[in-house]
């Protein structure tokens, strides 16, 4: 049988292997990648990669009612959210080869087949596939110390099929002390308060009959696991009881490395990947991260995110982000979800009471009215507001619209008959080919004007931040805009990237997604300038203040971000 896998420690030196059993959405990515953050926190290079066991090639056609938000690597790459998690975590930036789906591999030996690489052979699951998602892994982990790679969906499920028996192999080709198997599953608790063991018995039973044996087992319960419990777990099971380990219910996701800690999961990780020798005591490593998540804030804003889906996790980012940048001023942030496409008096109010208001990115007509409405409302009221990509792009529409009087002005993707179409697909006289079409992905560069908000709150006269969009403002009315008093204070060659409004406490469109590059320890940007802004406006709101009149250029160094604090 052919394999592609002599192994090679310049691939990766380390692999812990994370599975989940019982049932999905139990925060086995979580607790993949507070795993990943402990020995990050140890001083190790961890890197992580999610397989997602789905036909679709990447994830960038998903719907987020079903998968959640779509997250954007820097390479471009369209993926699925656990991977936001895992740059935030882990505080690295990953690229495509991070996320393996079925739709991948079998792409690739498809096309090898149709070009005739396999001379002849039954190109088969085993090895065929299973190689190529070896080869995968192993090419994501190359030149770190260890890769985390998680595998999406249940033991069990016939999809993720042919990434466990590729793991089975993966264990047998490696040596012991470079590979642990973590299996995250379900303890639930019986109506008199009991701890029930019998799903993850049968879940290890499930993985054991294909080969897998776990070497660590992690329970998800709503609170700690009895000492009985892991007992028997670990009896059952067949795994020692130091390594059965609880993983309860906490309010901040990133409280669970220090939860998992507390249970000594690292140090047990550390031994059995043989990597204690290398690693500083105990009682050094987690000072960080825990000092930089678990803050005391000492006030409290709210903040409106006018969008169109009700579930947080089409969201994810934004949420992270206005977190990160609360713990960068100690102010503890409400996210407030108020309803684009319904916004009722109850979502009127919520926008009403907000301190700062999020319009973000989507596509599509539904609920952009809404966030005109809402963006109009933030202008005329001096609320702090903060545009992201389609929400740019709604600011740039409502200040035709209302400003400059120009009557149905619209975006061409929502109104394909208006007659401005103030956002819309650039021409192709800029000399790029296939404009029209395509989708603008991953990292670029921004040109920031000096004195400016944006050259303020960035502390300088560029930013690189990651893209998704196709349409863009249209440069027949950017002279127009400009003359109304709407700024371009950023641009990438004639595209526009950020907007501002000079004459507002703080009024920032961005045509790129500031949220995916935010990380604790490094908030962004925009985000800490709408916050810093938000307070004040709230400070004033409490004493009865909120007025209509602008404030002068001095009072913008307070929302100044300057240099984020250095990142993990
Ligand atoms: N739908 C808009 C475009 O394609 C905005 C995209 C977004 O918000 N991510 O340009």
């Amino acid at each position: 049988m052919p394999t592609e896998t002599n192994y090679d420690r310049s691939l990766g030196r380390k692999f812990v292997f994370v599975t989940g059993g019982v049932m999905s959405g139990l925060g086995k990515g979580i607790t993949a990648a507070s795993t990943g953050r402990l020995l990050a926190n140890a001083g190790f290079d961890v890197t992580a990669v999610k397989i997602d066991p789905y036909l679709n090639v990447d994830a960038g056609t998903m719907n987020p009612y079903q998968h959640g938000e779509v997250y954007v690597l820097k390479d471009g790459a369209e993926v699925d959210l656990d991977l936001g998690n895992y740059e935030r975590f882990l505080g690295t930036d990953m690229t495509a080869d991070h996320n393996i789906t079925t739709g991948k591999a079998y792409e690739h030996v498809i096309s090898k087949e149709r070009a005739g690489d396999y001379l002849g052979d039954t190109v088969q699951i085993i090895p065929h596939i299973t190689n190529d998602i070896k080869r995968r892994v192993r090419k994501a982990a190359e030149g770190t110390d260890v890769c985390i790679v998680e595998v999406g969906g249940t033991v069990g499920d016939i999809e993720g099929m042919p990434f466990l028996e590729a793991i089975r192999q993966f264990v047998h080709e490696t040596p012991p002390e470079d590979l642990l198997l973590t299996h995250v599953t379900l303890v639930p608790f019986s109506k008199n308060g009991e701890q029930k063991t019998k799903p993850t018995q049968h879940s290890v039973k499930e993985l054991r009959s294909i080969g897998l044996q776990p070497d660590i087992l992690v329970g998800r319960s709503e609170e700690k696991l009895d000492p009985d419990t892991k007992e028997k777990i670990a009896l059952f099971c067949d795994v020692p009881t130091e390594a059965v380990f609880s993983n309860p219910d906490v309010a901040d996701i990133y409280h669970v490395p220090l939860m998992v800690e507390e249970e000594g999961l690292d140090r047990y990780v550390i031994e059995e990947l043989d990597l204690a020798s290398e690693a500083p005591p105990q009682a050094e490593r987690t000072e960080r991260w825990r000092e930089l998540v678990t803050q005391e804030s000492d006030e409290q804003v709210d903040i409106a995110l006018v969008g169109k889906y009700a579930l947080e996790d089409a969201y994810i980012s934004i949420h992270e982000a206005l977190k990160h940048a609360g713990l960068d001023r100690s102010v503890e942030v409400t996210v407030h979800w108020v309803n684009a496409d319904r916004m009722d008096a109850d979502h009127e109010q919520r926008l009403q009471d907000a301190d700062g208001v999020v319009v973000p990115g989507g596509f599509g007509s539904r609920g952009s009215a809404g966030k005109i409405e809402a963006i109009r409302y933030a202008r005329e009221h001096d609320v702090p507001f903060l545009g992201l990509c389609l929400g740019f792009q709604m600011g740039v529409v409502e200040y035709a619209r209302n400003v400059l009087e120009l009557e149905g002005a619209h975006s061409a993707e929502i109104d394909s008959a208006t007659p401005h179409p103030v956002i819309g697909l650039l021409p192709n006289q800029l000399g790029e080919e296939d404009l029209g079409g395509t989708m603008r992905l991953g990292a670029h560069e921004t040109d920031i004007d000096p004195d400016t908000l944006a050259s303020a709150i960035y502390g300088g006269t560029s930013c690189t931040e990651r893209h998704r969009h196709r349409y863009e403002v249209n440069p027949e009315y950017i002279a127009a805009l400009e003359a109304g008093g709407l700024r371009f204070s950023g641009r990438s060659d004639r595209r526009m990237e950020i907007l501002e409004l000079p004459e507002h406490p703080y009024f920032l469109g961005t045509q790129f997604h500031p949220e995916f590059r935010s990380r604790p320890g490094r908030a962004s940007p925009p985000f800490v300038g709408l916050l810093d802004a938000a307070l004040e406006s709230s400070t004033e709101n409490d004493e009865g203040e909120r007025g209509n009149e602008s404030r002068s250029e001095g009072d913008r160094s307070s929302t100044a971000a300057a240099e984020p604090t250095e990142s993990l």
